[in-house]
């Protein structure tokens, strides 16, 4: 297995997969990123263009940052363009297994024999993805945090076959994106989205109990629990839909119906209010990002 990364490709261009090509073109690999829809893959690279900008008119980033990294990065309109000798892939499509394992299926096919090919599902397990290739040992999870340039965390989560050298490269892999890895086994939800979800549930539960407002459950876990973020919030930020799909595949793994989506969430995904990206979520947001109360039905 070659043991340095000089090319990787990213699958979807969405939320997790335009912060992942940009932290992989800033780390100095050339990067190809796919989406299978042309609007949403010039979404995603615009995205990661107004990132830049936006450092640079806040000092934080230097011009010639910008120009080095976007000549790392290409948007392919064609999967075996994105997969050309590549040394690691990074699979970011929506949180449907029959849709990952097709894409893997996919991938295989089109990449060389050493490369690696990594997974960002939040709780899907990685031994069904893993399995469905001819090169289960290659295989692994690594779950990014969004907004992905800024959060810390690598969650990396083995499985069974996964080889050693895999979870060695995956593990310096995020050493040079400058992330801190954390290695799971391959138990749905991991280490991260079990409790995550389960914490923001909770809080739609009792936020449709009338136990305080939105803002006061937020307030109460920052302040008292001192987490950065209240739960509500997060899950805004995360997406209503993408919490409901884990907690929906969480339920169905552990064959556990406590872990089922509240009806306050549903209704929400349901009527299309899914938190920050569509602007109405549990709370009401703007354009740079500030938030008010959205009057919800209990
Ligand atoms: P998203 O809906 O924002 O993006 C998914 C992208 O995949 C879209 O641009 C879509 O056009 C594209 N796509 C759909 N079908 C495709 C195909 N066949 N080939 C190529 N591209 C295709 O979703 P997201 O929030 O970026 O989530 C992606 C993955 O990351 C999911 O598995 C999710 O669970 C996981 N994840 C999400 C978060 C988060 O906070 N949103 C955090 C960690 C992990």
């Amino acid at each position: 297995m070659r043991m340095k990364v000089r090319t990787v490709a990213v699958i979807g261009a969405g939320t997790m997969g335009s912060g992942i090509a940009q932290i992989c073109a800033q780390s100095g690999w050339e990067t190809r990123i796919f989406d299978a829809f042309p609007e949403s893959l010039e979404k995603g690279i615009g995205r990661i263009f107004e990132f830049w900008d936006k450092g640079i008119e806040k000092g934080k980033t230097e011009l010639t940052d910008k120009e080095e990294w976007s000549r790392n990065l290409k948007a392919c309109n064609d999967i075996s363009e994105a997969l050309e000798n590549v040394d690691l892939v990074i699979e970011a499509v929506p949180e449907i297994m029959q849709l990952k394992k097709e894409i893997f299926i996919k991938i295989e096919k089109l990449v060389p024999k050493h490369t690696i090919l990594a997974t960002n599902t939040s709780s899907l397990p990685i031994s069904e993805i893993a399995n469905i290739t001819n090169c289960p040992e290659r295989v692994i999870g690594m779950h990014f945090f969004n907004p992905v340039p800024i959060m810390k965390l690598l969650e990396l989560v083995k499985h069974e076959k996964c080889s050693k050298e895999t979870i060695h490269l995956a593990q310096s892999i995020g050493l040079q994106m400058g992330k801190t890895t954390i290695l799971v086994n391959d138990v749905p939800g991991f280490a991260t989205s079990r409790l995550g979800v389960i914490l923001g549930n909770e809080a739609i539960k009792m936020l449709s109990q009338g136990v305080a407002s939105a803002s006061d459950i937020d307030t109460a876990m920052r302040l008292g629990y001192k987490h950065p973020m209240g739960p509500l919030e997060l899950s805004d930020l995360v997406g209503l839909d993408v919490r409901r799909d884990i907690l929906n595949s969480l339920a169905e793994s552990f064959n556990d119906e406590s872990y089922r989506p509240h009806q306050l969430l549903n209704n929400l995904v349901a009527e299309g209010s899914l938190g920050r990206k569509t602007k109405k979520g549990i709370y009401i947001w703007d354009e740079n990002g500030k938030k008010e109360r959205n009057d919800l039905p209990k």
